[in-house]
């Protein structure tokens, strides 16, 4: 969703060293990148060189998760005979996190509170790197994208190309629901990230790179119990946070606290609540938090 003419314009004082093609699928059922990797190879790669042409960048690497194989063999033939390397990554989520990746292929670690061109990267999807192609090549802007739709509530899963703001419902119709009350909920997005939709009938974004159907059977409501301090939370997730402390600071309003504990570092990814023995949401408090430390934020400036 962010500008891509904005990643482009490297400010003065910094250096763009490494292009990244972020192709590590980002969450557990999307299969889009990998769709587009294998349908879409040359295109991907001629986005790949506009890019490096706009910023001047001389190396860049695609980074796909191991478990792909047959998307690393069609990018690697695409590549073949340019500064573009291939590089094959643990299968591990969230692998697609923008901060993982180019550590994952760097090994350098961009800065809390920083952003990848503080390492010397600039980080770009797939798709987005198809839509640049198509920008450039063919003059088409971006009115449609690829999109999994997907979740065990979906009779016929698969990828497709859709026009952005088609209707959820229109898309779903287009694969077939299993019966309502089997439903627990459908998220733009993945089943880690997503985000639940309250109405089935909202319209589809551009950054919209799946629609999920979670049942029942397959998400079942945890039970609510207290933090038993099990430390579950800390030993998952990818960024090295405490997630049972942080969310103590943010329900009693210590933000300052929260800040300083790494809030705004939180990548949202989930792991947290899903490693949670005593089921509490913890990625839904930080979500919150950020957004009223935020708007503090603003208005401390103001
Ligand atoms: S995983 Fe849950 S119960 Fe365990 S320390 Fe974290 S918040 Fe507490
Ligand atoms: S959602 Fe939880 S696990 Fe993921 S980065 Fe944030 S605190 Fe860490």
């Amino acid at each position: 969703m962010f500008p891509s003419h904005v990643k482009m314009s490297v400010p003065e004082g910094k250096k763009a060293e490494y292009l990244i093609i972020n192709a590590a699928e980002c969450e557990p059922y999307i299969t889009i990148d990998n769709r587009m990797m294998l349908e879409r190879s040359k295109e991907i790669v001629k986005g790949i060189k506009i890019i490096m042409h706009a910023t001047g960048v001389k190396k860049a690497y695609i980074g796909i998760e191991s478990n792909k194989p047959e998307a690393i063999e069609k990018m690697k033939e695409a590549v073949s005979g340019e500064p573009i390397e291939v590089k094959v990554l643990k299968t591990k989520y969230p692998q697609g996190a923008e901060k993982q990746l180019i550590y994952a292929i760097t090994k350098k670690e961009v800065p809390s509170g920083g952003l990848p061109l503080d390492v010397g990267a600039i980080v770009f999807n797939v798709s987005t790197t198809y839509a640049i192609y198509e920008a450039v090549e063919k003059g088409k802007p971006l009115i449609e994208r690829g999109i999994t739709l997907t979740g065990e509530g979906v009779k016929n899963p698969g990828n497709f190309i859709y026009r952005i703001g088609t209707l959820a419902k229109d898309l779903l119709d287009h694969v077939g629901l299993v019966e309502e009350e089997k439903i627990d909920r459908i998220l733009y997005g993945g089943p880690m990230m997503g985000i639940p939709l309250p109405s089935i009938e909202l319209p589809t974004f551009k950054g919209n790179n799946a629609l999920t159907v979670m049942t029942k059977e397959v998400a079942p409501k945890k039970e609510l119990y207290p933090c038993i301090r099990c430390s579950k939370c800390v030993q998952v997730c990818p960024i090295n946070l405490m997630p049972y402390l942080l969310k103590m600071q943010v329900e009693k309003r210590e933000y300052d606290k929260a800040l300083e504990y790494g809030l705004m570092d939180c990548i949202e990814c989930g792991s947290c609540s899903f490693a949670c023995p005593a089921g509490i949401e913890l990625v839904k408090t930080f979500k919150t938090g950020k957004k009223v430390a935020r708007a503090l934020k603003g208005r401390a400036k103001k």
